[in-house]
């Protein structure tokens, strides 16, 4: 059964790099993928912030953002215009608002983002506002958080940070890995030459760290932020079936116990 996955990044590319062969891992298997970004990008270029002395990069790459999002198979890709790198200036509460209001109206059952110890200030902010957002009130209906690491951020944290990313989640990506490079292109301008680790080959050489180190070629990792296995991870939605998405949170789909049916039939 179809599941809803909701991907926050904070700039342009972050989507790509921290989960873009699980997106197209997810659409591959008939989920339905949402994507926020937070920041406006380009921007922090400047001494000052000059978003209109900058409004054809910003058009650029925010098309670029959509057409990336149209290949990957993603239904929609929400921009906002948080500032670039400076969102430690911003209220954290406006940035939650903003990505409470998506997940009110997705629904999302799971949800990637940035991990906590990113050298990056607007990566951090997105993984405080994503896990305030998604507190796991009665009623909430995200059963799963999963951070990403993000090639020249996650990697460049120093030790006493005390966040370093330990993956404990790991999804195979062998038939996308080349499809994840071909997303890139599509952020041609935001990619270095190598060895620098924003670049094309040291993707591929992460994949591949990620991919070995759990006896595949090519995966991405995760750290696991929370997991809830109850009634509601286990899916809403057969419309037939009166709104239940039988797909579990965990990747694992099922068939639909009958005993469930009944209960939802009846509830
Ligand atoms: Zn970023």
């Amino acid at each position: 059964m179809s599941k809803k996955i909701f991907v926050v990044a904070a700039h342009p590319d972050d989507e790509i790099l921290g989960c873009g062969g699980t997106i197209m891992r997810h659409v591959s298997a008939g989920d339905r993928v949402r994507v926020m970004i937070l920041a406006e990008g380009v921007t922090s270029r400047d001494e000052t912030r000059q978003a209109e002395r900058r409004s054809n990069e910003l058009n650029q790459l925010h098309r670029a953002t959509e057409q990336v999002a149209e290949f990957m198979g993603v239904e929609s890709v929400t921009l906002c215009d948080f500032p670039d790198n400076r969102m430690d200036g911003v209220q954290l509460l406006d940035v939650i608002k903003k990505v409470e209001f998506e997940i009110d109206r997705f629904e999302p059952t799971v949800v990637y983002t940035h991990h906590a110890g990113d050298v990056n200030v607007d990566h951090r902010a997105a993984h405080e506002a994503v896990v305030t957002a998604c507190r796991p009130m009665p009623g909430m209906s995200v059963r799963e958080i999963l951070f990403f690491e993000t090639l020249s951020s996650t990697e460049w944290q120093m030790p006493e940070a005390g966040k370093i990313f330990c993956p404990n989640v790991y999804v195979d990506i062998e038939a996308f890995i080349d499809r994840k490079l071909e997303a890139l292109r599509f952020y041609e301008s935001e990619m270095r030459a190598y060895p620098h680790s924003r670049s094309y080959e040291a993707t591929k050489i992460l994949a591949q760290r990620r991919g070995f180190t759990v006896g595949h070629l090519y995966a991405e990792a995760f750290m696991l932020g929370r997991l809830i296995r109850d009634e509601r991870s286990i899916a809403v939605v057969p419309p037939m079936w009166g709104g239940c998405d039988l797909s579990t949170a965990d990747g694992f789909a099922f068939d639909p116990p009958l005993e469930l049916i009944e209960f939802e039939e009846t509830a």
